[in-house]
Formats: structure tokens, sequence, C-alpha cells
């Protein structure tokens, strides 16, 4: 093939705007995928994508399409994920692409991912192709959603695609716009290799599977390379493209996507982002990678039976190979024993990858209620992290404590401004600014505390507008807030599982909440048991634990009736661990009961 007859494009949209639909279709018209073989949403192939109907990951797939020019023509996709919290997924599948489909609901119009993908597209010097899906909807407003193009996004309207994925209305007309608007790849085969690392995954039997955009020169079978971050050096074992499913080439070209097969057994050696060269004739210099993400929300996960701890090390390890977002560091707690401090881009990506690790490798697993990092600043002018209450230092000594704020785009219909407006400021929100995109829709900005957002901010957006409204956000970094760490002392002994980091404002209720519910957890001892809640060394609320002896499980446990039974299994083992806070007893699964749902 001639780089001419390469498009590389990606389909950037909001969630459930019709990516994965339109990429059927695509894959259909082309007949890339047999139509016996074919089913919804076809590229989204985890158990959990498809159960939850999102797409986590994205998938590249090579596509022939003979065009009206009559050429045929090498179409490359990427679909890509649309939730926010997967965004470095989309900025990845970007720089390998020359182009890029906005879909753009017919009947939602112009969301808050539209513009935040759209902006990512542009900046990365994409050629724009907006695409206005589900125009078979009876309530589709193709014009209106023309008019948001220019006005809300700032793109040229006149080129847009009307189209139904559903019922494969506009399809031609989307691939001819590609293979027309798209320009090539530009890079050239005689060069020396680069080759783009823009995701990879870990397959039990061959290692790691790099999925590469190749920019210069060419790969294939035999040949040394050399990862230009890692600076390690393996032969390669097979080339190939996905068709979608990887099947093997002689080599892959300037200008292409497929994947690298090399026998790499660490995970370590082939990174997200790195550039593969010849290791015979290498390139001057790597390819410009990707910025480095950093996680913003963290959570402690355990294993529920201390023996698995060396699985989870190996199963988020694993993990994080297909996801170059997820980071980790061992943490020990008095209450769970041995696990790990796990960060996150958010709520969603902890979620799922708490899931992955239940279903994909059978974990059974603790999870702690999610923080954020702080910053603090010391009265001795040292600057220190505090990922964890406990990383806190005696108030004393601190002069000023940061958080990370975000920037919190919402979209929702406008008799819905008010009721978002006083959540923002409940949640100590910065208003930025309100602009009317018609006379129904508005879209709302305010700067607001990561930790608020990370609590149940969206749930409770979204139960105050009735689902109508969609968020965006982005980091802005870290500002100065009035918090305070508050500390739960059961009989007068701190217990560090308990303490938390809120506002100042609101510290004596959410302290109130806490000692409340731990008051039901505690099993009465032979004694009364106090707990309180202390900011430094004042007491600011407190609970009595009357003495009399009670069965604890009964109260304890609401919910899962698995771990119920687990729990009740183990304790027939004898096994029944008991944790002594002084002379108090607390059962190991009061602290489970309480760190879970806290
Ligand atoms: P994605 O999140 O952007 O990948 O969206 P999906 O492709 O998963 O589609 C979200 C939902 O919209 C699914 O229920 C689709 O069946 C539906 N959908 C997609 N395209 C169309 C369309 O052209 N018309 C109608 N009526 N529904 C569509
Ligand atoms: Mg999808």
């Amino acid at each position: 093939t001639n780089m001419n007859n390469i498009r590389n494009f990606c389909i950037i949209a909001h969630v459930d705007h019709g990516k994965s639909t339109l990429a059927d279709r695509l894959l259909e018209y082309t007949n890339t995928i047999d139509s016996r073989k074919m089913r919804q949403q076809f590229l989204d192939t985890m158990d959990i994508e498809r159960e939850r109907g999102i797409t986590i990951k994205l998938v590249p797939v090579r596509m022939q399409y003979r065009a009206n020019d009559g050429k045929e023509y090498i179409l490359n996709l990427i679909d890509t994920p649309g939730h926010v919290d997967f965004s470095y997924e989309v900025s990845r599948s970007l720089a390998a692409c020359e182009g890029a489909l906005l879909v753009i609901d017919a009947a939602q119009g112009v969301e808050a991912q539209t513009l935040a993908n759209a902006y990512l597209a542009v900046d990365q010097g994409l050629e724009i192709i907006p695409v206005i899906n589900k125009i078979d909807l009876p309530g589709a407003r193709p014009d209106e959603v023309l008019r948001q193009i220019e006005e809300v996004i700032g793109l040229d309207s006149s080129q847009a695609i009307l189209v139904s994925a559903k019922e494969g209305i506009g399809i031609p007309e989307a691939l001819e716009a590609i293979v027309k608007r798209v320009p090539p790849p530009t890079g050239n085969e005689d060069a020396k290799l680069q080759a783009l690392i823009f995701d990879s995954i870990y397959d039990n039997y061959r290692g790691v599977i790099s999925y590469v955009r190749v920019v210069n020169g060419c790969i294939k079978k035999g040949q040394s390379i050399f990862f230009m971050a890692t600076r390690k050096e393996y032969e390669v074992e097979e080339v190939g493209f996905f068709t979608p499913f990887m099947s093997p080439a002689e080599e892959l070209k300037a200008g292409e996507v497929g994947y690298v097969i090399a026998n790499v057994k660490t995970i370590w050696e082939a990174r997200v982002g790195d550039t593969i060269t010849d290791a015979n004739s290498p390139a001057d210099k790597p390819l410009p990678g990707y910025k480095h993400i950093k996680p913003v929300v963290f959570c402690g996960l355990y294993p529920l039976d201390r023996d698995d701890f060396p699985r989870l090390r190996e199963a988020i390890e694993k993990l994080q190979l297909n996801d170059s977002a997820l980071a980790f560091e061992p943490e020990t707690s008095e209450a769970l024993g041995f696990g790990f401090r796990c960060g996150f881009l958010g709520l969603l990506h902890m979620d799922i990858t708490i899931e992955r690790l239940k279903r994909e490798f059978e974990i059974d697993l603790v999870a702690t209620a999610p923080t954020v990092a702080y910053e603090i600043l010391l009265k001795d002018g040292e600057v220190i992290e505090a990922r964890k209450p406990s990383d806190f230092p005696d108030p004393v000594k601190i002069e000023e404590i940061r958080e990370p704020f975000i920037r919190l785009t919402i979209f929702l219909p406008s008799d819905y401004v008010g009721k978002a407006m006083k959540l923002c400021q409940d949640r100590h929100g910065e208003f930025v600014s309100l602009d009317y995109i018609t006379p129904e829709r508005v879209k709302l900005i305010y700067d607001l505390p990561l930790a608020e957002f990370i609590v149940d901010f969206h749930d409770r957006l979204k139960s105050l507008t009735r689902g109508y409204a969609s968020i965006d956000y982005e980091q802005v970094g870290y500002r100065k807030s009035d918090l305070v760490k508050v500390d739960i002392l059961i009989h007068g002994e701190p217990v560090d599982a308990f303490s938390f980091i809120c506002h100042k404002d609101d510290a004596y209720k959410r302290a109130l909440g806490v000692i409340k519910k731990l008051k039901e957890l505690i099993p009465r001892q032979l004694f009364e048991v106090a707990i309180q809640a202390s900011i430094g060394s004042r007491v600011i609320a407190r609970e009595n634990v009357k003495p009399l002896r009670k069965n604890v499980l009964a109260k304890c446990y609401g919910g899962d009736v698995t771990r119920k039974r687990k729990l009740l299994e183990k304790q027939k083992e004898g096994k029944e661990k008991m944790k002594m806070i002084g002379r108090v007893q607390i059962p190991q699964e009061a602290f489970l009961a309480f760190l879970q749902a806290n």
C-alpha cells in the first residue's frame, strides 16, 4: 500500500451519542466483519463494557474500502470511550490519527464531552468531520445541532454529515468524507523506524502486545527493536493488523496502525507512550510521548483473605499494563493488613478497576472510601503531600492546606439551574460563569473541590436534574482551603482508619454522622465505651456505647449476601479476628463494614 491510500481516524463523542453503533455500521459496510458474526457494539469486547453499554478501552480496526474514485483505501478506525474518566484513552487514540468523526446526537445536541473531545482533537491538529447521528429519532433537531456546531464548538457546520447509525443512513457519505477530507499520514517509509505505542495489552501466552502507529520507517518479523524510554532491546516475533482480530502481516510501514509482539514478558519494558525504533539503526530521538497522567482519586484495596495479597499484586500489575493511568503502592492498615493504595483518574475509573479485579482475577476485595491528595505547607516552609488522613502532620505544624480543584462544566436545562447552583455552593464551589446555549439550555461553570465532587456529586446532580445534566471537568490545580482533620477516638485511643479530612464548616455534621454509625457497629463491651471526634485536642462530638454484650453480625451487615455468608463461614472456622483498640475489642468485620460504606 501507498501512504496516500491510508486514512487513520477515530470517532469521538459524548457518551451514548452513538460512536460504537456508527463503528458497527462502518465495519458492516466495508465488509470487515461477516454479517453472521456481527453483534451490536461489536468493538465493546469486555464483559463490563457490554453489560454497562459503555466503551472503556480504545479499540483499533483496519478496514478496506473502495471509494467512489475507484481506489482502494485502508481505513484505520479507533473507537474511543466517551466518559470523562477515560479521556486519557481518547487523547492517546488521537495521537495515532489524522482525523476524527465528531458524533453528535441529533436530539441531545452538544454536550459537555462533545466540547471537551472536540477541543482535544483541535489541539492535536486533526481534521474534524461533524456527524449528526440519530436523525431517525422523532425528537431529532438537526438544524439546531448544526447551529450549535458553529456557535458552541466553533466548527464549520456546512460540512456536517447527517447519519442514523441505527438505520444505516448516511454511512457511505461518512466513508467518502473520511477518504476526501482526512489527510493521508505523513512520514517516511525509508527513514529510521519510529513507532508510537498508543496502547498495550498483556496476554498470558504471548506477553505484551503493543498497539502501534508507525510514524517513520517500517517494522517486521525478526527485526531487532529498541524501546527508547526503557532502553530495552527485543526481537520482533510477529507484527500484524486488527481486522479487528489480530492477523499477522509481513510488516507495518510508515502511516500504518497495527500490533507488535516481541516476547516482552515484564510489563515495564514496553510502556504506552514510548517509541519503538530499530536497534541496529536507531532514530535520533523518540516521538513526543503522552503527558504523564496523574491519578487524582485514591483508595486502599485490601484482599479479604490475607493470603490473596500476592495474587492481588499480580492482578493490579497486569491491569496497569492495559491501563497506564492506574497507579499503586503498597500500604498497610492496622485494621485491614497488607494492601495497596491505588490512584485513579476518577470514580468510574476506580469502580471499573475494582470490578475487573474481582471478576477477571477472582479476588475478593475491600475498597476503602475514595480520597484526594492534599498539599500541606508546613510552618517551616516545607510542602508535603497527604494522600490519606494519617499522612497529615500535627495541626500545630501546619501553615496552610491546599486541595485539588476541578473546573466543572455542566450542560443542563435552564429550569434546573437554581438547583444545580445551590448544590455547587453547598459543596464549596466557586462560581465561574453561566451561558445560555439556547433559551432552554445552559452551560454552567463552577470551580469545585475535587474531594466534594467524588463523594456523590454526580449522583446528586443527576437526581436534582432528572438525569438531564451532563458534565465534564478538568483539573485546575491546588487551592488553599479551610480544611481540618477530624480524628476519631475510641475509649480515648485515636483510630487512624476512621479519621477524615473535611471543610471546617462541615466538620461537626460529618463527625456526628461517623460516630453515630460507629456506635451501631461497635459491640457493647463489659464497660462503657466513649466514641469521640476531635480536631487536634478539641473534642467536637461524642457518643457512648452502653456496657452489655451483643451479637455484632446481626447488626453490621446490610446488603451483600455473599459477603455475609463468607464472613459466617470464616467465623465457623474459628477465624474471626478481633482487633484490640486499647481495651476495646472490635471485630475485623466492623472495620470492614465501616470502611467500605463510608
Ligand atoms: P457510544 O456510547 O457513543 O458508543 O454510543 P452507542 O453506540 O453505545 O449508542 C448508545 C445508544 O444509542 C444505543 O442504545 C444505541 O442503540 C443508540 N443509537 C446509536 N445510534 C443511533 C441512531 O442512529 N438512532 C437511534 N435511534 N439510536 C441510536
Ligand atoms: Mg461506545
